[in-house]
């Protein structure tokens, strides 16, 4: 076979992104929704996709989806840009304000999907780590700001994988402080009380990005949005794939909009298993559960990566954070349903359960 010569050099350092999906009873991993789209709501959506053409583009920038979302917040059309999963929104993000010469200030631990993008892009990283309780150190990220040379920042909110919120007068002292793009993920803002939509007005530097892969069970669709001020969206505008949303996703995300008060009863039920939840493990010997303002928690518990696989053992897939230092000895488990939970709880117990430790393997 004839080789081919080297890709770009700075691929070098880079793995492809895994999700470490594994067949489980209780697919506790990915912060999906649990429950998938009611029955009626699917049928709905079966029927219009009948009638999407396949043969004809999609209309490239979504722009039904686009109305629908900006008269859902009070905002214009310009105000909006859809993307195919709010990863597709956040490398567009990296392409228009990061680029060589340029620096992301990233808030560790938090979505690795920020620094990958910032590498594609030659973009240069700066941390603020978080404190030990993973709040943000916000005297030192308003001081690192206040430098200059920060070109966009990205606040989770709430952070994956720690769960918690960032408060929002620390997001608009933020704001106030730089002309840096700030974008405030809010990935799990349906699980939240807070949201910082309310300062779009206000500030040309404010981007946010809300998604249709968690609260609105649809990962498998692809579909996110960002929520900005017209000049941001336009820059999104020029680097974004044309065609990137495809047909059958828009009109499924339409359907999924347009009844998401539908939604609303399985949000607060996920909202209160996270609540009862938090309250078990809190009650658990030598387990350390962060509070949560979205559908997962972070769990730091003795010998994580053992733990790990010891509910893997017992059909509980949740994810390893271990090996991060930032994360050590922290596991973070998605909130399933009730029995999903229950099998998680008692699998957890007998995963931390002395007795067994020699026995198992
Ligand atoms: C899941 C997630 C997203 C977006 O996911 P998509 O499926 O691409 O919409 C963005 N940010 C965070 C922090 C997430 O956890």
């Amino acid at each position: 076979m004839r080789s081919v010569r080297p890709p770009a050099a700075h691929l070098a350092r880079m793995q492809p992104y895994d999700p470490k999906y594994l067949p489980a009873r209780a697919f506790l991993s990915a912060n999906e929704n649990p429950l998938d789209v009611e029955d009626k709501l699917r049928q709905e959506i079966a029927r219009e996709l009948k009638r999407v053409p396949l043969n004809r583009y999609p209309d490239p920038l979504a722009n039904e989806l686009r109305d629908q979302i900006a008269r859902a917040y009070g905002l214009r059309r310009e105000q909006v840009l859809v993307g195919n999963g709010g990863d597709e929104l956040l490398f567009d993000v990296a392409l228009c304000w990061g680029g060589p010469g340029r620096t992301f200030l990233n808030l560790p631990p938090t979505f690795s999907v920020y620094e990958a993008n910032a590498r594609l892009t030659h973009t240069k990283t700066e941390n603020v780590p978080r404190r030990a309780d993973f709040s943000i150190d916000e005297e030192a990220v308003l001081a690192r700001v206040a430098r200059g040379d920060v070109d966009y920042v990205v606040v989770t909110s709430p952070n994956n994988p720690t769960g918690n919120a960032a408060p929002a007068g620390f997001v608009r002292r933020l704001l106030d402080t730089t002309d840096a793009l700030v974008m405030v993920d809010e990935a799990y803002g349906e699980f939240c009380d807070e949201s910082v939509m309310p300062l779009l007005g206000d500030y040309e530097n404010l981007l946010v990005l809300r998604t249709f892969s968690k609260a609105y069970a649809l990962a498998g669709v692809r579909m996110g949005y960002v929520l900005g001020a017209p000049t941001v969206i336009e820059q999104l505008c020029k680097v974004r794939q044309p065609y990137s949303v495809n047909a059958l996703s828009q009109t499924a995300a339409c359907a999924v909009f347009r009844n998401r008060e539908r939604f609303a009863p399985a949000i607060r039920g996920i909202v209160a298993e996270r609540e009862r939840v938090l309250g078990e493990l809190a009650a658990m010997p030598q387990v350390h559960p962060y509070r949560s303002d979205a559908n997962f928690i972070l769990v730091r518990v003795p010998d994580a990566h053992r733990v790990w696989e010891r509910l893997y053992d017992r059909g509980v897939l949740v994810r390893d954070f271990s090996g991060n230092p930032l994360t050590a000895d922290c596991l973070r488990v998605s909130i399933g349903t009730r029995q999903e939970n229950n099998l998680f709880l008692g699998a957890l117990a007998e995963a931390l359960g002395p007795s067994e430790r020699k026995a198992d393997r």
